[in-house]
C-alpha cells in the first residue's frame, strides 16, 4: 500500500492524496472519489507528507491503458500554474478537456497522400533554415521576422520534415484554425500525409481521434490553435508558432494564458527548438530577440512577388459615398473588378451600423444586461449584444423606454449593401457572425478563390493569413476608432493590421495595391506601415518605456465581478489595502470601474498591478490572491490576468 498525490481538474484546488494497493507511476490516469463524485485525475508522485488525522480515501480505478501524461507535460502544467498564480486543477481543466482525458485511446492511422510536392528553398530561406536546423536537439527559440509572402511556411515545413525523419513529433500552432483549411492542405501535400488538425469546431468523436492519434498514435504532426499545445506526446522535437503576434493566442477565459509564451516555456522543458514566425512580431518578442533570448532571422523579400504600393486617402478632404467609400477607393475597386481581379476590404465593425440611438432622448441604446451598445443586424432584423450574446427583436431605450431608434455609422453588412448597389455585383461578407461553421467558412473561402465573388468585405478576420492569388487590391475603410481604445497595444495592433492586410494583396505575379482611408492621415503610424515598417519597433518602444508598459514593465490585471456593485467595490478596496505593504516599485492602480462596467448583470471593477520587476509582481499577485481568499467572499469572482491583453 502507498500514498499518491493525484492532480484533479478541480478549479479551486488540484492536488489530493489517495491510497493505492498497486504501485502507480507518474502520468498514469486514475479515477478517484472526491466528496460525492468520481473524478479522473493524473498520478503525480508518491505523497511526500501525510497529514495527521486525515482519513485518506482509496483510488477507485486505474485505466487499462493508463499512461498518457508525460513527465514534461506535467512540468508544463505545474510551471503554468506557478507563473499565472492559478491552482493546478484549474490549469489542467483549462488546457485539456474532461471528455478527452476520460476517453479510451482511439488513434486512427495516418492517411498517406500521393507524391509529395517538392520545392527548393530559395537562398534566403535556405540560410534561415540551416541556421535553425543547426540548433536542433537543444532548447532554442528562433524568431523568423519575414515580410508577408516571404516563405516562412516553407521553412517550417523543411524543419518539420527533419524532425519527422528523426522520429520526432511536431506541434504546429496557428492563431485562427478556422482560416486554415487551405494551409492544412498545403502542408499535408508537402509532407505527403494528411496532417490532423485540432479544432473546436470538430465533432467530439473527431477531436478524440485527433488527440489520440498525436498523443499515442502514429501522427507525427499536429496543427491547431490553443489546445494543440496541450496534447501530451512523447518525443516532441519542434514547436512552431505561426503569426506569433496574433492576439488570439491569448486565452481570456480562466486560466488565462498566452499560448505563444507557453510554447516557449514548453520548449524549455522539453529541451527542443521553438520557431516563432511573423511579418509583424509583437513588441514582447522583438524585445526578447534584441536581448538575445531569441535568435532573430530576417526575410526581407517576397518569394517571386513584390510588395504592394500603399497609400492613404484623407477622408476629411473628400466627400465619401454614403460616408463610407471615398471616390478614390471606388475608382480603384471598379477598375479592379473590371480587370477581372479581386479586392478585400476591411471594416472594423460587425453588423449593419455602428451605433443605435434613441430618437426621443438621443441616448445610445444599450444592452439591458451589459453596459455595452447594441449592434443592429439588418439582414436578420435583430439587435445583438456582443458581450452577452443576447438578441432583441425590438430594442428599446433603457433611459426613456422609447422603441424609436435611428442608426449611425457602418458595419460589414452595410458596407456590403452599399458596395452591391454601387458595383452591381454580389459581395461576400466575412465576420465572426456569419462564419458559424467550418464547412460554411470553407465554402465561402472556396467561392472567393473560385471567383464567384470579386469583392470580400470583412472584419479583422480578412487580414489574417488568407492567400488568394487574384487579389490585387486591399483596403481599410476605417480603423481610426482603434486609436481611442483604452489599450496600450492599440498602435501595435493597428500597425500589424495594416501591414498584414497589405500582405493579402498581390501575392502572386500581379501587382498589388493597398488603400487606407483615414481621418488622420498625418499619424506617423501610417507612414511607418507604408514606407518604413522597421522603424515601428523603436517608435513604439519609446512610448512603452515612457509609461512602463510591457515589454519594459510587467502587468497583471485583477478583475472583480459580482451582481452587487457595492460588494465588488468593497472587495476590490480590501485587496488594494492588502497590497499597500508592497515596495514602491510595485504600482497599484485602481480599483476603478472597468470600461465595460457591467456584463451579464455583473458589475466589474479592476486593479492594475505594474512593475518592472517580474518577481515583485508575482509576490504582489500572491498577496492579492491570499488576501482575497481570506475575505471569504465566495460569490465575488477575482480574475487574475497576468500579462493582460484585454482592458475593457
Ligand atoms: P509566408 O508564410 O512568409 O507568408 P509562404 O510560405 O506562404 O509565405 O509563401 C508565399 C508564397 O510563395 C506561397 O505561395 C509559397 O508556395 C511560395 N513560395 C515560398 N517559397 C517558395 C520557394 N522556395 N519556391 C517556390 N515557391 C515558394
Ligand atoms: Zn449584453
Ligand atoms: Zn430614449
Amino acid at each position: 500500500m502507498a500514498y499518491y498525490d493525484i492532480l484533479l481538474p478541480v478549479p479551486a484546488g488540484g492536488v489530493y492524496t489517495y491510497i493505492s494497493h498497486t504501485p502507480l507511476s507518474r502520468g498514469q490516469r486514475v479515477r478517484v472519489p472526491l466528496a460525492s463524485r468520481i473524478l479522473t485525475g493524473v498520478v503525480l508522485n508518491e505523497a511526500k507528507e501525510l497529514k495527521d488525522g486525515v482519513k485518506y480515501r482509496e483510488i477507485a480505478e486505474t485505466f487499462e491503458d493508463s499512461t498518457l501524461f508525460t513527465d514534461q507535460f506535467l512540468k508544463l502544467i505545474d510551471a503554468m500554474a506557478d507563473y499565472y498564480v492559478n491552482p493546478p486543477g484549474l490549469t489542467l481543466s483549462g488546457t485539456i478537456s474532461k471528455s478527452v482525458v476520460e476517453s479510451e485511446p482511439c488513434p486512427v492511422p495516418v492517411k498517406k497522400l500521393a507524391a509529395a510536392e517538392n520545392l527548393r528553398l530559395n537562398p534566403d530561406q535556405q540560410a534561415v533554415y540551416e541556421s535553425i536546423a543547426a540548433d536542433h536537439g537543444k532548447f532554442s527559440v528562433h524568431l523568423i521576422h519575414g515580410v508577408t509572402g516571404s516563405g516562412k511556411t516553407e521553412i517550417y515545413i523543411e524543419l518539420a520534415k527533419d524532425a519527422i525523419a528523426a522520429g520526432q513529433k511536431v506541434i504546429y500552432l496557428v492563431p485562427e484554425i478556422s482560416l486554415t483549411p487551405q494551409m492544412v492542405e498545403r502542408i499535408s501535400n508537402r509532407l505527403g500525409f494528411e496532417v490532423p488538425s485540432y479544432h473546436s469546431r470538430h465533432t467530439p468523436k473527431k477531436r478524440k481521434e485527433v488527440f489520440w492519434s498525436f498523443a499515442k498514435g502514429e501522427a507525427p504532426v499536429l496543427i491547431g490553435a490553443r489546445s494543440a499545445l496541450f496534447v501530451p506526446a512523447e518525443n516532441i522535437g519542434l514547436i512552431i508558432v505561426d503569426e506569433e503576434h496574433e492576439q488570439s493566442y491569448k486565452q481570456e477565459e480562466a486560466p488565462s494564458y498566452q499560448l505563444r509564451d507557453m510554447a516557449v516555456l514548453y520548449g524549455s522543458i522539453l529541451g527542443t527548438t521553438v520557431v516563432l514566425g511573423s511579418a509583424t512580431p509583437s513588441l514582447e518578442t522583438m524585445h526578447n530577440a534584441r536581448a538575445g533570448k531569441y535568435r532573430l532571422h530576417r526575410l526581407l523579400t517576397r518569394h517571386a512577388a513584390c510588395m504592394p504600393a500603399m497609400q492613404t486617402v484623407d477622408m476629411k478632404s473628400c466627400d465619401p459615398i454614403d460616408h463610407i467609400i471615398s471616390e478614390r477607393l471606388y475608382d480603384e475597386l471598379s477598375a479592379t473588378v473590371q480587370r477581372g481581379e479581386q479586392a478585400i476590404l476591411l471594416i472594423n465593425r460587425k453588423g449593419y451600423s455602428h451605433t443605435l440611438y434613441c430618437e426621443k432622448c438621443g441616448k445610445t441604446i444599450h444592452c439591458p444586461n451589459c453596459s455595452v451598445a447594441l449592434t443592429w443586424y439588418k439582414s436578420r432584423n435583430v439587435t445583438k449584444c456582443h458581450y452577452c450574446a443576447s438578441e432583441y427583436r425590438t430594442p428599446h431605450c433603457t433611459h426613456c423606454g422609447s422603441t424609436l431608434t435611428r442608426d449611425y455609422g457602418a458595419g460589414t453588412e452595410r458596407v456590403a449593401e452599399v458596395l452591391e448597389q454601387l458595383l452591381g455585383i454580389p459581395v461576400l461578407k466575412l465576420d465572426t457572425d456569419n462564419v458559424t461553421s467550418q464547412s460554411k467558412l470553407s465554402k465561402m473561402l472556396d467561392d472567393f478563390r473560385d471567383g464567384k465573388f470579386k469583392v470580400l468585405v470583412g472584419t479583422q478576420l480578412v487580414a489574417k493569413g488568407l492567400h488568394f492569388p487574384n487579389v490585387t487590391l486591399s483596403a481599410v475603410l476605417n480603423l481610426d476608432n482603434m486609436f481611442s481604445l483604452p489599450d496600450f497595444r492599440a498602435h501595435e495592433r493597428a500597425f500589424q493590421l495594416l501591414v498584414q492586410l497589405s500582405g493579402r494583396s498581390g501575392r502572386c505575379e500581379k501587382e498589388g495595391k493597398v488603400i487606407i482611408q483615414t481621418y488622420s492621415p498625418e499619424m506617423e503610424i501610417f507612414d511607418m506601415a507604408m514606407n518604413r515598417p522597421d522603424d515601428f519597433y523603436e517608435f513604439e518602444m519609446q512610448r512603452r518605456e515612457a509609461f512602463g508598459y510591457p515589454p519594459v514593465g510587467k502587468l497583471c490585471r485583477l478583475v472583480f465581478s459580482h451582481s452587487r456593485e457595492e460588494t465588488v467595490h468593497e472587495t476590490a478596496q480590501e485587496v488594494k489595502r492588502a497590497l499597500a505593504s508592497m515596495p514602491s516599485a510595485l504600482k497599484v492602480m485602481g480599483p476603478t470601474q472597468a470600461p465595460v462596467y457591467k456584463i451579464r448583470n455583473k458589475y466589474r471593477y479592476s486593479i492594475l498591478l505594474k512593475s518592472p520587476d517580474a518577481a515583485l509582481l508575482k509576490r504582489a499577485i500572491h498577496l492579492a490572491v491570499t488576501s482575497f481568499n481570506k475575505l471569504g467572499k465566495t460569490a465575488v469572482i477575482m480574475k487574475v490576468d497576468r500579462d493582460p491583453y484585454f482592458f475593457m
